[in-house]
């Protein structure tokens, strides 16, 4: 593992919102299969049943979505619940995976009428499979390229019409093309607490973990408003509680279970720390660029952008101002840090 990767990696940090190989397959089977058991994202949902509804009445497939928000808030899911909805069926590939037009021109013409294609990270397509995209999506026809120089001819193939759902964690790095094609757009939020704890009781249930409902408030607020962590922090509370020895998860065995991966009554991990603390003690509290910062921490400035930062702008420990990356107040008081900054200590 690259030392750039370490906020990646899973095994240092619990609270990341990506997942983890191992990972996989303990959540698919919590995965919520249908809109009635999604929960949360209100809007999002009452705007995609309404959505599948009208193109079932009218016999038609549904226009192309995309799906943004940060890690772990349940895109996938959402992707997987809309093809079960439909009665279609899903392929499931990322933007990285596909590296050339032709890795797509195979998916393209193997979807029937009405199937769901989802590319997950589609911000991270390539320029050429990106512009190789746009008639698949606009007149379902692709265009390729046969034989070279004097001889190329280009061929057009009809696609059936297919449904792409496109997630991404970065809605603002995709060109305005490429967003253009979608027909509905949703960005889905970080989840209240009272919805995690829904999410975290029926995950007890799936898992016959004796869970009290005060634990679970308790590990719901210190989820990050992320589905994915709060389901991870039910595992690891739950091993540390039979490791103990209790047979019911109460809230004492889950503030002990957290603590000893020291997650604090935020839900921040050390590398959340030491982002607040590195804008605080190498640039005063900042304004600090995300490129220095990252220089600074030795990490890629993607990973503080899509993994660390959302969560903390949310909560208003960070704030974004044209000039750079800013620790608020809030963020001072929870560390038990001193709120002195340059502008103001001339004052004292
Ligand atoms: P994303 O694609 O946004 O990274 P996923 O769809 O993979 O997120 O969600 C991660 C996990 O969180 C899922 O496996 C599921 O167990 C859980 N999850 C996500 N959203 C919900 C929800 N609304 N209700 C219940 N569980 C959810």
């Amino acid at each position: 593992m690259s030392e750039k990767n370490k906020i990646n990696d899973d095994r240092e940090r619990l609270i990341t919102g990506q997942e983890a190989e191992e990972e996989t397959v303990f959540n698919i089977s919590l995965r919520p299969d249908s809109l009635k058991h999604f929960v949360g994202q209100k809007h999002v949902i009452d705007n995609v049943n309404i959505a599948i509804k009208a193109a079932k009445k009218r016999k038609e497939g549904l226009e192309h979505i995309l799906l943004s928000g940060p890690p772990g808030l349940g895109k996938t899911t959402l992707a997987h619940i809309i093809s079960r909805e439909m009665g279609s069926k899903i392929t499931a590939t990322s933007g990285p995976a596909i590296e050339r037009a032709g890795d797509l021109i195979g998916i393209l013409t193997n979807l029937g009428e009405g199937d769901i294609l989802f590319i997950d990270e589609i911000h991270r397509l390539s320029k050429v499979v990106e512009e190789f995209i746009y008639p698949a999506m606009e007149n379902y026809q692709i265009d390729f390229l046969i034989d070279k120089g004097p001889y190329a001819k280009t061929i057009k193939f009809n696609l059936k019409r297919f449904t792409l759902i496109g997630a991404t964690t970065r809605a603002g790095l995709l060109s305005a093309p490429l967003r253009g094609r979608f027909g509905m757009y949703y960005h889905l939020e970080f989840y209240e607490t009272e919805d995690l704890v829904k999410i975290i009781e029926r995950s007890s249930e799936l898992l016959s973990i004796p869970l009290d409902k005060d634990a679970a408030i308790e590990i719901a607020g210190r989820s990050r408003g992320t589905p994915r962590v709060a389901n991870r922090l039910l595992r690891r509370v739950r091993d540390y509680s039979e490791v103990k020895g209790n047979k019911k998860i109460d809230k004492e065995i889950a503030i002990a279970g957290l603590a000893s991966h020291r997650i604090d009554s935020a839900g921040l991990d050390d590398i959340d720390r030491k982002v607040m603390k590195a804008v605080i003690d190498f640039y005063d509290g900042g304004p600090v660029g995300i490129e220095s910062l990252a220089a600074t921490l030795n990490e890629e400035s993607d990973t503080i952008v899509d993994v660390v930062e959302p969560f903390l702008l949310k909560i208003g420990f960070l704030k974004r101002t044209p000039r750079g990356r800013e620790v608020t107040k809030l963020a001072y008081d929870h560390l038990k840090i001193a709120y002195k900054k340059e502008s103001q200590k001339e004052l004292f």
